[in-house]
């Protein structure tokens, strides 16, 4: 069954909305320095498979009437993204947008171009480097600048640059502290489960289409494609650092610990120009994205931006972003900025102020409603975070998940609460009745909370599945935010057609991102793997010699299995240890991802074990495997 008409509630409350007038000054700001669209907006990479089309949201054409099946906001935020092209910021400064879902931004340097941020994929990089040079000329990347260390903002780097350029140091890469640690950190431990999640926040599997996928805040969507990684030569330190990079003088802002780990803004103080990377976007952002992440810090973020206008406010001519369009000229700019500092600022002390009340974060979700300062602008609006999610992320960051209520401290599972439910409503048949009057009253939140208990009671009741997919379509037509959207019609689609089918090469992501770990990131990985159940009574560990880390006192590994889990420390060797392995870390980072084995590497000489074989056999045959297809509606 494909995707349903809006309900005559939802298409009233979506024309309820649609009376707004709205400021012609995006639409201005999005079309500015409009130079050239790529001939076609098909991206394939080197082997013919699809990467990414900006021909797929032709639909959102500007002048096209917001159908019924999305909120009137999002559509004309999902319009304002769909624009895509070469775009001339300054004298000096061109962005390529709408070919990724993130921006990537070429500076004129006195040699070449200096790169900030260079997409998600080598492929929809490439393509903008050409589109680039067919109109501006070809010049070199001379440097390239990551503003953080999220993967929709390096990805692509070899698609405009080497590893030999780099290495011959025609390319500088530039970028906040920590950056490659934080590239893997923020999703070592919680990586297959953040990407099935993910796959709701961008709305994956949706068809592009008014009853599908329209928008992901930040950008059209995102590439289909592995990202690839160049390590920073150079790491800016210090709030106030100065570089010149390629003859062009920058002054950068760390920001350690907003919206990514490792994140920095920076200004061109000979231009006027400002880079607030992804710290400012044309809409509020996440605390905590719903694929999962660490829970942001409202309170720097907002602080941080306070910090930027303070240095560099009254300088600004251009400011522009990580993802979506610039904002021109000094005022513009500063009422900008002051908009989002506030924002943030007042998510944060209005959910404390009534956590110190005594209410819990579902009451004041409900409470709170975004003020009309805030409604008044397009980018102060919900279309990536959404506020009922951004107040439960502060709130679990002071107090966690637990509301203080101990009848929610140790609650039932799913499953199990979904049975006595349905049993209380009367069974399946009389709970699925009261639903379907709840349904047609409009009542869609209640309605997916009483039909997700008899789903989880029996998945293969079908007509409660269906129900649950026409209330969560439903919701999904009339959210702002465009995660959430994504969310409740990723969400329907699977209880109609079931979990998308697996991907065939389930390892590829992984593989490009595991080879910037540590080998403590490492054996952090390996060690939510341990299958606990098969190895009690197991007390072993054996000594491993990396040869190939520059750090000496990082050569010498002990690992092994206690206790029913796996610890590993380094700085020496065990002298009970069961075995010793010499070998590289890059070997035992293919080995990991699958792409040899421990005695293919044995007999080709990368890799050598004096003692007892047996020992490493235990600690990774005992390591378990993760499906990326999990089930999310259902059991
Ligand atoms: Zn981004």
């Amino acid at each position: 069954m494909s995707a349903k008409s809006a309900s005559p509630i939802t298409a009233k409350k979506n024309a309820a909305q649609n009376n707004r007038e709205f400021d012609p000054i995006d639409l201005e700001r999005v079309q500015r320095g409009f130079i050239a669209k790529r001939e076609s907006g098909l991206i394939n990479d080197a082997e013919g498979r699809f990467v990414f089309d900006s021909d797929a949201f032709e639909f959102l054409r500007d002048g096209r009437d917001c159908p019924d099946t999305v909120n009137p906001h999002l559509w004309r935020h999902a319009t304002l993204n769909a624009h895509h092209g070469l775009f001339m910021v300054a004298e000096g400064v061109w962005q390529v947008r709408g070919y990724d879902i993130s921006n990537i931004t070429f500076i004129k340097g006195a040699q070449g171009w200096i790169v900030i941020d260079p997409l998600s994929a080598q492929d929809t990089a490439r393509a903008s480097y050409e589109l680039v040079t067919k109109h501006l000329g070809h010049r070199p990347i001379t440097a390239v600048i990551y503003t953080h260390s999220h993967v929709d903002h390096f990805g692509g780097v070899l698609g405009i640059t080497s590893k030999e350029e780099v290495d011959a140091g025609k390319c500088r890469i530039i970028a906040p502290v920590h950056f490659l640690q934080e590239t893997v950190g923020e999703n070592v431990i919680a990586g297959p489960a953040m990407g099935r999640r993910a796959t709701y926040q961008f709305g994956a599997f949706l068809p592009r289409g008014p009853q599908g996928h329209v928008d992901c805040g930040l950008g059209t969507a995102t590439p289909v494609s592995p990202p690839t990684l160049l390590a920073p030569t150079e790491d800016i330190t210090f709030t106030g650092e100065e570089l010149v990079v390629d003859g062009i003088r920058i002054i950068f802002q760390l920001t350690p610990e907003t919206e990514a780990p490792a994140e920095m803004n920076f200004f061109f103080p000979d231009f006027g120009w400002l880079c607030m990377a992804e710290n400012c976007s044309q809409t509020m952002h996440n605390l905590v994205p719903i694929r999962g992440a660490l829970v942001r810090n409202a309170l720097n973020w907002s602080k941080y931006i306070n910090e930027n206008m303070e240095m560099f406010a009254d300088k600004t001519t251009v400011m522009f972003m990580s993802h979506n369009w610039p904002v021109w000229g000094t005022e513009d700019v500063r009422q900008f900025l002051t908009l989002q500092r506030d924002l943030y600022r007042w998510m944060h002390d209005q959910t404390m102020r009534l956590a110190n009340h005594g209410l819990t974060s579902l009451e004041i979700a409900q409470t709170l409603v975004l003020p009309d300062e805030f409604l008044a602008h397009e980018h102060t609006r919900g279309f990536y975070g959404d506020l009922v999610h951004n107040v439960k992320a502060v709130y679990q960051r002071y107090l966690s998940w637990y509301d203080g209520n101990p009848a929610n401290l140790n609650k039932l599972p799913p499953t199990e609460v979904g049975k006595r439910y349905v049993q209380l409503a009367g069974g399946p048949d009389a709970l699925l009745k009261s639903a379907q009057q709840s349904f047609n009253e409009g009542d869609y939140r209640w309605v997916a909370e009483v039909v997700n208990h008899l789903v989880f009671a029996d998945p293969t009741n079908k007509a409660a599945r269906d129900l649950q997919a026409d209330c969560l379509e439903q919701l999904g037509y009339q959210s702002e935010s465009s995660t959430f959207r994504n969310a409740y019609l990723m969400g329907a689609q699977e209880l109609r057609k079931g979990p998308p089918p697996a991907p065939k090469s389930v390892n590829v992501r992984a593989r490009s991102m595991i080879r910037a770990m540590t080998i403590d990131q490492l054996f952090d990985t390996l060690a939510v793997r341990v299958m606990s159940e098969q190895v009690g009574g197991i007390n072993l560990c054996v000594n491993w010699t990396f040869t190939d880390l520059a750090n000496t006192s990082d050569h010498k590994w002990v690992q092994g299995l206690s206790n029913r889990t796996m610890f590993a420390h380094s700085g020496r060797h065990e002298a009970t240890a069961a075995a010793s392995i010499v070998t590289t870390r890059a070997t035992l980072l293919e080995v990991i991802a699958q792409t040899t084995t421990i005695p293919d590497e044995m007999t080709a000489g990368n890799l050598s074990i004096d003692g007892d074989a047996g020992a490493l056999i235990t600690i990774f045959g005992n390591l378990d495997k993760f499906t990326p297809g999990f089930a999310i509606v259902e059991p």
